[in-house]
C-alpha cells in the first residue's frame, strides 16, 4: 500500500520513538540555509512562529504569550518551574512516570518546596485525590502536571486535574510536552499558568528548542524570581518583545525547520487531523502486535496516540536487544521500556508516519520473533498480574 507521504526516513531506518523522530523531507530541507539571527528576515521567523503557536491554544490565547527557549524539553520545564515558582512558593507534582519525577528533581535543585504524588509506573494521578492533597495543604502555591507521561505513554486525566486545582484557587503548570501539536489544549478551559512543549515532539520539527506559553500577567509579574540567567522567562520574553531578537544564541537551523513543520501542521488539518493520523498509527501498531500475541501495559481507555508500551513476551528466547537489532535490520528504531516491575518496549506513534508505515512495522514484528525463534509474543504472568492494579 501507498504511504501517506514520500518517503520521510530518506532510506534511513524510521524512529518509532517519541522525539527526535523521524521528520518530512521538507523540514530538513529547511536546514539548507545559514541565518544570521540579528537579520529582520529571521526577527520576522521568529515573531511567526510565537503567533502561530499562540494560534492552537484557543478562545484565551490573548491572554498569553510565547516564549521560545533554547535548550531541550527539560530547559523548558526548568525555565518554567524557576520563574513562576515563587522563591516561598509550594508545588504539587503529579508523577507517574520518568517526567514527573525529573520535575521533582528540578525542583530540589531549585530549593523550591514540593509535596510528590507518586503513582508508580503508571498509575493516573485523579483529580480527587488531587483536591484532597491541596486542601489539606494551604501552603501548596502550584501544581505540576503531566499532560501524556511518555514513559508509559499514558494520558492523564488533565482536565480533572485542572478544574481540582483551580477549584482549589492554584495555579496549574503543565508538561504538555509530548502532547500539544495533537491532543487539544485549550487554555481558558485548563486555566493554566503556563504550560510547556517542544520542538521535536508532535509539530515534528528537529531539536533544539522548546517553548512556555504562560499567561501575560504571570510573565510581568515573575520579574527577577528566576534562580538563573539563561532560563529566565520574563528577560527572554522582554528582549523578545522590545527587540525581535533572543538573547543568546538562537538555533537558526532548528527554527527554519520548525518552520516548515508548522506549514505542514497547518496543511494537514492542524491538531485534530493530526491526532487523527496518530491514533490511525496507534491503532494499527496495536491491533497489529495484539494480533500476534504482545499486549499492551494500558487497557485502550488510557493508551495515547502518541507512544504505546508493550510487555515483552515471556518466551525465554526473547530479548529486548536480538529484537531491537531485528527491527532496526527492517527499518525501524524502536524504544525500550522503562517500567520498573516487568521488561517492557515501547513505539512511538508520532512523527511523520502513517498506518501503512505502521502495518510494516507489524510486519517487521512478526518476521522479528519468527527469526528468534519466539514461539509466542505472550507476557509473562507478572505482567498481567501488573496490569490488574491499572483496573481496580
Ligand atoms: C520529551 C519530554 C520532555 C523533555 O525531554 P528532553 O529530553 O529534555 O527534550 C519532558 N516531558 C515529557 C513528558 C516529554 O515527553
Amino acid at each position: 500500500m501507498p504511504q501517506d507521504f514520500p518517503d520521510p526516513a530518506l532510506g534511513e531506518p524510521f524512529l518509532l520513538t517519541p522525539g527526535p523522530l523521524t521528520t518530512a523531507y521538507e523540514v530538513k530541507e529547511a536546514m539548507l540555509k545559514d541565518w544570521g539571527s540579528w537579520d529582520e528576515d529571521f526577527r520576522e521567523m521568529t515573531r511567526n512562529l510565537r503567533t502561530r503557536l499562540l494560534a492552537m491554544i484557543g478562545k484565551g490565547s490573548s491572554d498569553y504569550d510565547c516564549v521560545p527557549i533554547q535548550g531541550s524539553g527539560s530547559y523548558c520545564v526548568e525555565a518554567m518551574l524557576g520563574s513562576f515558582v515563587p522563591k516561598d512558593g509550594k508545588v504539587l507534582v503529579l508523577a507517574n512516570g520518568a517526567y514527573g519525577l525529573r520535575a521533582a528533581k528540578t525542583l530540589e535543585y531549585l530549593g523550591r518546596d514540593l509535596v510528590l504524588l507518586d503513582k508508580g509506573d503508571y498509575l493516573p494521578p485523579r483529580g480527587a485525590e488531587v483536591a484532597e492533597i491541596i486542601d489539606a495543604d494551604p501552603d501548596i502555591t502550584h501544581v505540576l502536571a503531566i499532560h501524556c507521561e511518555t514513559s508509559s505513554g499514558i494520558l492523564n486525566p488533565i482536565d480533572e486535574i485542572a478544574q481540582a486545582t483551580h477549584a482549589a484557587g492554584r495555579k496549574l503548570l503543565i508538561d504538555s510536552m509530548s502532547a500539544f501539536g495533537a491532543l487539544p489544549l485549550d487554555v481558558a478551559d485548563l486555566n493554566c499558568t503556563a504550560f510547556v512543549s517542544s520542538a521535536n515532539k508532535c509539530i515534528e520539527g528537529v531539536p533544539g528548542f522548546g517553548f512556555v506559553i504562560a499567561r501575560k500577567d504571570e510573565i510581568v509579574a515573575c520579574k527577577g524570581n528566576s534562580h538563573s540567567l539563561a532560563l529566565d522567562v520574563f528577560a527572554q520574553w522582554d528582549t523578545m518583545e522590545s527587540t525581535g531578537q533572543w538573547r543568546f544564541t538562537p538555533p537558526t537551523h532548528t527554527l527554519a525547520a520548525f518552520h516548515k513543520a508548522l506549514d505542514l501542521h497547518e496543511t494537514e488539518g492542524g491538531a485534530p487531523a493530526r491526532l487523527a493520523r496518530y491514533e490511525r498509527n496507534r491503532d494499527t501498531v496495536v491491533v497489529g502486535l495484539r494480533s500476534l500475541g504482545f499486549e499492551t501495559l494500558l487497557a485502550d481507555r488510557w493508551l495515547s496516540p502518541i507512544i504505546v508500551t508493550f510487555f515483552c513476551p515471556a518466551d525465554p528466547n526473547f530479548s529486548f536487544q536480538g529484537f531491537y537489532d531485528a527491527m532496526k535490520a527492517r527499518g525501524f528504531i524502536i524504544y525500550p521500556g522503562k517500567l520498573t516491575v516487568v521488561d517492557s518496549f515501547r513505539i512511538g506513534c508520532i512523527g511523520r508516519l502513517d498506518e501503512h508505515i505502521m502495518a510494516r512495522v507489524v510486519d517487521a514484528a512478526a518476521e522479528a520473533i519468527a527469526e528468534m525463534g519466539v514461539a509466542s509474543a505472550a507476557p509473562p504472568q507478572a505482567a498481567l498480574e501488573e496490569r490488574k492494579k491499572l483496573a481496580a
